[in-house]
């Protein structure tokens, strides 16, 4: 890549925290699809400023979120946990809930985070509900499904499930060996995990493949054979970013998944840390927010994943006098969370606030 000017080589953090804000308060109308998915929005946008420090002195944004995240916590017969969206539930005068407008999988994992950045204290969580959703969630192929009983069941429902034990710190309603025998047979030809087994490899499926594995309390890791094939293929998929799936151009979104996967495996070396970052310095748009290559419109979900990649692979900022390669002091971001996908203070935070034995507790 041509020398990048040094206007090119800043994070334009303002830019970042207003597109946050902006997506907090109301969808624009380019991202009004992902509107059913509200949930990961918000928790896309809270992370971002979470980790530029974009919350301080925001009460009002502070109270309204954690209010608004609380009215998406639900109960059903399978289980409590939190939902996508208003948007989702068909009669909200109804006696029983319809079956679309249930507790999901990864809207809790998000909604639990979220509620971390906001450091909210949990008083309101129904944890033996969270309990039974997980157990309900699981296939017997070990697989979960967001929603239980229903649609699809993957890998990256098997993440979300190991961060919610691990946040909650119990394991007690799932058979973990199973669900690990499902992630092992993702494991493909090329060292990569897929979706479901049979399925080509692909770099956010393999994040959440080694992220779940890493997580496990029974140890799950990958054989050295195995750990030197996956590492080559991750490597592989490094452009000037990262690639997805072989053969396909880069994605912003990939410097976190394939970067993060790599660091699991403690193959960060291999990463060239200047070139992610200015790539993903390109791909910043002018009036903030990051999109997934330089030609397309941002969002929160690349936005993000594209600053925990970064809080991952911090380029080289030199010290006074010296011009080093271009990048300044916007490059610094606070510790990250590599397994639970946070900054490290806020998985703590969930860590020691989500409470061990609560009320509610009746399994
Ligand atoms: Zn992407």
């Amino acid at each position: 890549m041509s020398q990048a000017s040094p206007d090119e080589l800043r994070l334009h953090r303002t830019g970042h925290i207003s597109h946050a804000l902006r997506c907090l308060s109301g969808l624009p109308g380019s991202l009004t699809s992902l509107d059913s998915s509200r949930m990961l929005i918000a928790y896309y946008s809270l992370s971002i400023l979470d980790l530029l420090d974009g919350l301080s002195e925001k009460k009002k944004v502070i109270e309204q979120c954690r209010e608004w995240i609380w009215k998406q916590f639900i109960h059903s017969e399978v289980g409590s946990g939190f939902r996508a969206s208003p948007a989702v539930c068909v009669d909200e005068h109804a006696e029983t809930p319809s079956s679309i407008d249930s507790p999901h999988l990864i809207m809790t994992y998000g909604a639990l985070l979220s509620l971390a950045v906001l450091r909210d204290d949990y008083s309101q969580l129904d944890r033996s509900g969270i309990k039974r959703l997980l157990r309900s969630a699981q296939r017997p192929d070990g697989s979960f499904s967001g929603v239980p009983n229903e649609g699809e069941s993957d890998v990256r429902m098997v993440y979300c499930a190991f961060a919610i034990c691990t946040m909650l710190d119990d394991w007690s309603s799932i058979d973990i060996d199973k669900a690990i025998t499902f992630v092992q047979h993702c494991r493909t030809y090329e060292g990569g995990y897929s979706q479901v087994p049979g399925q080509e490899a692909q770099g956010g499926t393999t994040y959440c493949a080694l992220a779940t594995l890493y997580l496990s309390p029974i140890p799950a890791r990958l054989s050295p054979k195995e750990r030197v094939q996956t590492i080559r293929w991750l490597a592989w998929n490094q452009d000037s970013g990262f690639r997805g799936r072989t053969e396909k151009p880069p994605d912003a979104c990939y410097s976190f998944w394939c970067g993060g996967a790599m660091k699991i495996l403690n193959a960060d070396g291999y990463v060239n840390v200047a070139e992610n970052a200015r790539w993903l310095s390109a791909c910043q748009f002018r009036y903030g927010g990051i999109s997934k290559n330089p030609t397309e419109t941002p969002d929160p979900f690349h936005t993000y994943l594209s600053l925990a990649s970064l809080a991952v692979y911090q380029p080289k900022v030199p010290d006074d006098g010296d011009a080093g390669p271009g990048f300044d002091a916007t490059w610094q971001l606070p510790d990250h969370d590599l397994l639970i996908n946070a900054r490290r203070e806020t998985a703590e935070w969930a860590l020691l606030h989500i409470p061990d034995s609560p009320r509610t507790e009746s399994d």
